[in-house]
């Protein structure tokens, strides 16, 4: 796809950008490659901190700015796209403050003699990136891969490319020498090749499952670690005790934020029949009542879709939903004016044999079910081809654990919706994909393990 910013309220395209040439494609790799080859990323790790530690300095001074560019280019409600760049300041916070914890040696315990686990870099990383989180999908990758050593290049979804571009640009000004990071704008046939180049020695890829199959299919030929965040079809569960004024506040947010196009957003929604009538008013309500409208606008919850394809792909879904039994609860059509707007939807009656129910919906469609107890729950639940996410409201906290460790999904929010924060580790289980990126585990996907023992003899 050509790289081009088409504002998704306006409908009207903004400016186009050139793909990367295969001589630019080259030099980038090559100054990549220098640098993993280089003191700086086999060296002092003090100077890679200080730079992701300047990087949230200047995402924080430039949050309006990342949010009006993710405003324009995919159609993110301004706060939202404000509270997304907060979010990437505390990512690059969080692994300068806590990489050189992190990647401490490791003693190992063997009668063979003294060992222990070293955390090195290994080589130069390529990312595939999603358009939805513009910004935090790029530093979930690069503040880790900066702390580690390994410097990356980025090929951004084709939809975003001044996000980045400008993302790019403050990890210059943060003082990343040239190769740490690179933001080349090349096709899925350019990537195909990258994966092959010797150089390049891990590949992260967050979208979707064609996506992931492709690209994971790959790395894998080519012996490449890779991960791959893909899409899901969260459980929202709401129990019969649950506090049900904060259930429904937060399965409305939870399913409009990003104009639903969140891969770990409440999709499907398990309410116990004892509460599924008031429950069901309240959030059918709330979701009606949603405010639609300019992105820029402090008030809008609900921004248009990033794209005419995304709209147009998911009110085909919904068609195909209703011609196989679902029932319309409210909503379940394209909104009637200017911009990519979907009106906020939930869908009854959907059976196992409608494709529905096993589609995820990446827009602002929620899935609503009624189960009689929480055996019922998990299974509904973990009959799923996805398991990325889930919430589970209830006052009871053992019965709500009890069924989260159930849940066959890599993350369970207890009264709250799934959420990302630096220090919680993000990823899924099934066609969610593998790999997990933030935290302590987000640091060590690639990192050479390297073990050193000192014979005992
Ligand atoms: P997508 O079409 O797979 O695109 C994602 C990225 O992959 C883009 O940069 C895209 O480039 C590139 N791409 C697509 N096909 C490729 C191929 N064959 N080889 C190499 N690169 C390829 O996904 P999307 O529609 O933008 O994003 C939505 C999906 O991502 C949803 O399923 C969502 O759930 C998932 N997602 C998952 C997570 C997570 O953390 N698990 C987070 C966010 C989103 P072009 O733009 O040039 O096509």
């Amino acid at each position: 796809m050509a790289y081009r910013t088409l504002n998704p309220f306006t409908e009207q395209k903004v400016q186009e950008f050139p793909e990367h040439t295969d001589a630019e494609v080259e030099a980038a790799l090559a100054k990549a490659h220098a640098l993993f080859k280089s003191d700086w990323s086999t060296g002092d790790r003090a100077p890679r901190l200080a730079i992701l530690d300047k990087l949230a300095g200047l995402i924080t001074k430039n949050r309006d700015r990342l949010a009006n560019t993710m405003a324009e280019e995919m159609g993110k409600p301004l706060l939202q796209g404000q509270m997304e760049a907060d979010l990437c300041a505390d990512i690059g916070r969080y692994y300068a403050d806590r990489a050189t914890e992190m990647l401490k040696p490791q003693p190992v315990d063997s009668n063979v003699g003294e060992g222990w686990v070293e955390f090195h870099p290994v080589g130069v990383l390529l990312a595939v990136e999603p358009w939805n989180f513009p910004i935090y999908q790029l530093i979930r990758v690069v503040a880790p891969a900066i702390a580690v050593g390994n410097p990356v290049i980025y090929k951004h979804a084709s939809i975003v490319p001044q996000c980045a571009a400008v993302f790019a640009d403050l990890v210059r000004q943060a003082g990343a020498p040239e190769g740490a990071v690179t933001n080349l704008y090349i096709s899925s046939a350019k990537v195909s090749e990258l994966i092959a180049d010797d150089r390049i020695q891990g590949v992260a890829l967050t979208g979707s499952e064609g996506a992931g199959s492709q690209v994971g299919a790959r790395a894998s030929e080519k012996l490449k670690k890779s991960t791959l965040e893909l899409g899901g079809s969260d459980v929202f569960v709401v129990l019969d005790d649950a506090d049900l004024g904060k259930a429904v506040q937060s399965a409305v947010i939870g399913r409009l934020a990003n104009a639903g196009q969140t891969c770990s957003a409440a999709k499907r929604f398990i309410v116990q029949r004892s509460i599924a009538d008031v429950f069901t008013d309240a959030f059918v309500g709330a979701m009606r009542g949603a405010t639609m409208g300019d992105p820029k606008d402090p008030q809008t919850l609900l921004g248009p879709m990033a794209s005419r394809e995304g709209l147009d792909g998911l009110s085909r879904q919904v068609e195909e939903a209703v011609a196989n039994g679902a029932t319309v609860l409210t909503g379940g059509k394209r909104a009637d004016y200017t911009g990519f707007f979907y009106e906020p939807t939930v869908l009854t009656d959907v059976s196992p044999d409608n494709p529905a129910f096993y589609q995820e919906f990446f827009g602002p469609v929620a899935q609503l079910f009624v189960v009689d107890d929480d055996d019922a729950a998990v299974a509904l639940a973990n009959d799923s081809n996805f398991g990325l996410g889930g919430s589970i409201f209830s006052a009871d906290i053992k019965r709500a654990r009890r069924m989260a460790s159930r849940i066959e999904s890599g993350m369970v929010f207890i009264n709250m919706w799934t959420t990302s924060r630096p220090e919680l580790p993000f990823g899924g289980v099934k066609r969610s994909g593998y790999g997990r990126e933030l935290g302590d585990a987000g640091i060590k996907e690639f990192v050479n393990r390297k073990l050193v023992v000192v014979s005992a003899e």
